[in-house]
Parts: C-alpha cells; structure tokens; sequence
C-alpha cells in the first residue's frame, strides 16, 4: 500500500495530468478536477526537450507526441536579416534514443495527457473545482458534491487557487519582458528553431510543431497591450516581425488571422519549502514558474509527478497500515519531494530569469567584459537536465 490511496488533482494541465497517470497506474484512486470545460482548445505551440521527452514516454504518450510534433536537434543562431551565424546540436537531455527537442501544438499534447490519465483509470470532471480544502484532505466542489482524500494535489497553474485555499505563500514577480506569439502555418525553411536575439525585439525566434505548422515569438519590453483590439494585436506583432529577415518574411506573409495572436508577459516564482500543509501539495507552475527562456516550465512540471509520485508510491516499503503511521508516512513522503525538487526547480527558474535580465541590460558577453555567459549557463543547464530528477 502506497502513502495514500486515494487522491484528488485539482488542475489538468501537465502536472496534474502527469501525476494523475502515474498515480492511478499505481492503483491509486484518483479524481481530476479540471476548471475549464475542455482543455485542449487553447494555446499556441510548446517545445519539448529531452528530459520532458523523458516523462512522456514514462507516462506512455511519446508515440503521441512524435507522430503529432516535429523532433529536431539542432538549434539555429540568426542575425536580424536572416543571417545564419550558428548551428548548435542541442543537447540529448532525455537519452540519446530521444530526440533533442519536439515542438508541438499545446492542445494536441493536452489532449493526449488528458486522454491517457482517463484511460488508466483517473476520474476526470470538466468544468469543476474546489470550492474549499482543509489540511485533512476535506474538499468541497463547485457542482455542490463533497469528498475526503489522503492527499489533494493542487496542479493549477501559477495563480493556484489550492495554494491559496492551503495558505501556502508566494510572490510571482513580473520578469520586465512581453511575449507576442502565433501559431500558422510552417513555410518549408523552418525545419528547427531558429533564434535571433537583438534587433527590433530581445528575442525573435520560432518552432517547427508539426508537418503543417509553427510557433512563432517575439520578445519586447512588457508593455500594457490590454487596450489594443485583436486586428491591432495582429498589425503590432505583424509590425515586429517586418524588422527580422530569412523565415521571418514567409512567417509575417502567414500572419494574417488575429485569432491566433496571443500576448502575455513574463513571470516568475518558486515557493519555499515545505510544498505542503497537512494532505494539500502544490505542484508544476503552482510551486514555482519561469520565463520560458529555457523552455523548461513544462518540463519541470513534468518531472514534479514523477517525483511526487515517485516519494508517495515509494513510502509503500516504510509503512505499516496504522492510521497514525500513515500520516507520518505522507509527511516525509511529501518532504522528500520538495527536497529532491525545490533545488533543481530553482536552478531553473534562477537561469531563466538570469538570460532574460541580461537581455533586458544589455549585458555583454564575457569576451566584451561583461557577464552574459549564455554558452556557459546553457552547458551547465543542460548537464543537470540530462541527470534524471
Ligand atoms: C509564453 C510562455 C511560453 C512557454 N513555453 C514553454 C515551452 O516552450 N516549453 C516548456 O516546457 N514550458 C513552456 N512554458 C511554461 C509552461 O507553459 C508551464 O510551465 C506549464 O504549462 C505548467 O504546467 P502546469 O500543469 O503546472 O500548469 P498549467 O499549464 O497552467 O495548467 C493548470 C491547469 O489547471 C487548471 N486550473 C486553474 N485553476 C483551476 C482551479 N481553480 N480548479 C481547477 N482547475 C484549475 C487550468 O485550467 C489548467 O488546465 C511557457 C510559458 C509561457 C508563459
């Protein structure tokens, strides 16, 4: 018998689905709560690397994630007009048996985490959540029902309400920096992400998501963008992308539908330890969040259910039945999650932080006097992800 039998995840993004697979995999009774009423409709692109490529093939969806995505393994440097400057093998940070990096429409990789916590078992309810979590795993649902848990895993998202509800702090900062991305459709030259960093914008760059499609970003000055009406949205980020050459002159020309424009600036936090009070836990982007300099926050979401699931599933061996011993089997399962997780966690969230602040001061690179080591932190960055979490 694991440290619990019985838990509810409040949130189906990819944290709580992932933890929702593992652990009725595991024979463990779950129940999903998810907000919205579907959550595969939203959302622009993702990259996976490795060691999100990792967990997935764990949790049974890579074969999903390989004929829906487009794998590549070399990340592409550009100057503002186009220039190539540089062709860097990314690193394996998954295995060499896992390609480098998957882009892919975030509704498709919703919808296959989605469907797989179901057919393992997961009770999912749409369009629900909580209305109230004691720290005895007590809960109230929005739909008027009530239930009791050995744990309540809160998966929901940056402003997580559980966290709130379990009167767990935290500070999410603004980072200083917006993002403009699309989704369209893939001009034949894009076949990996190409980066651009400098000229009209910090950061210009895209990603290949499958055989007919890209994400595509600009990176400004976080800026109130609130007022602007979708057809300004579009001419704003159509605007930008006139100042970059090379793919970027195919990617503007498909820039046409305001519908697929999003704006959202950056953020960031991690939560002290302990992640927990009593039965309720925080887990993914509700304990700790990053700017997606590094494309890691999904990742890192990723690799929490594994080790969450890895402590709880694990107490199996410490525990004796009693109801007492139980609860203390739960507490040190718990604590040793936040202490394998929260310092990788933070590594993290502290290199994505650090790459945007140098862009936004213009820090020069070490060869020009400054700090701006980006190679370095990147290499540090990826020999850590290679390790398993
Ligand atoms: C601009 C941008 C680009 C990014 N690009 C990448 C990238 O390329 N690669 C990468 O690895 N990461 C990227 N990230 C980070 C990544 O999106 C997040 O880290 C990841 O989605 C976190 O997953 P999660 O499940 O913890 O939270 P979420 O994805 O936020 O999921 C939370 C879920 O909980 C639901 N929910 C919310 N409140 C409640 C409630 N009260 N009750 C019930 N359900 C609720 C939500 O509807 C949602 O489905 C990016 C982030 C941003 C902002």
């Amino acid at each position: 018998m694991s440290a619990v039998q019985s838990v509810l995840v409040v949130g189906g993004g990819a944290a709580g689905c992932a933890t929702a697979i593992l652990l009725a995999e595991a024979g463990v009774a779950v129940d999903l709560v998810e907000i919205k009423p579907d959550v595969a409709t939203t959302g622009s692109g993702i990259t996976l690397q490795g060691n999100a490529l990792r967990v997935l093939r764990d949790l049974g969806v890579l074969d999903g994630v390989l004929a829906h995505g487009y794998a590549f393994d070399v990340l592409g440097l550009r100057t503002p007009d186009g220039t190539v400057i540089a062709e860097i093998p990314d690193a394996r940070t998954g295995g060499d048996d896992l390609p480098a990096t998957v882009g892919m429409p975030r509704p498709q990789l919703a919808r296959l985490l989605l469907d797989r916590a179901v057919d393992v078992g997961a009770k999912v309810r749409l369009a629900t959540t909580v209305t109230s979590v004691s720290p005895d795993g007590d809960v109230a649902f929005s739909d008027g029902s009530a239930g009791h848990y050995d744990l309540v895993v809160g998966a929901d998202g940056v402003r997580s309400r559980v966290r709130e509800l379990a009167g767990i702090p935290a500070a999410v900062d603004p980072v200083g920096m917006g993002i403009w991305r699309v989704f369209t459709s893939r001009p034949a030259s894009i076949e990996r992400t190409d980066l651009t960093y400098g000229g009209a914008a910090y950061i210009a760059g895209y990603c290949p998501t499958g055989a007919d499609s890209i994400y595509a970003y600009l990176v400004e000055d976080a800026q109130d963008r609130t007022g602007l009406s979708p057809d300004e949205q579009l001419a704003t980020m159509r605007d930008l992308a006139a100042q970059y050459g090379g793919p970027w002159i195919d990617i503007r020309e498909r820039m046409t539908d305001a519908a697929r424009i999003n704006y959202t600036h950056f953020e960031s936090h991690v939560v002290d330890a302990p992640w927990h009070r009593g039965r309720v836990v925080v887990t993914g982007d509700a304990a700790h969040s990053c700017p997606p300099t590094l494309a890691q926050g999904c990742a890192q979401a990723l690799e929490d259910a594994v080790v969450l699931a890895d402590e709880l599933l694990a107490a199996e061996d410490r525990e004796t039945g009693d109801a007492a011993e139980r609860s203390s089997t739960l507490e040190k399962a718990l604590t040793a999650y936040v202490d394998r997780r929260l310092p990788r966690a933070r590594t993290i969230v502290d290199g994505s932080v650090q790459l945007a602040r140098w862009l936004l001061t213009h820090e020069p690179p070490p060869r020009a006097g400054g700090t701006a080591d980006v190679p370095g932190l990147l290499g540090r960055t990826a020999a850590l992800l290679t390790q398993r979490p």
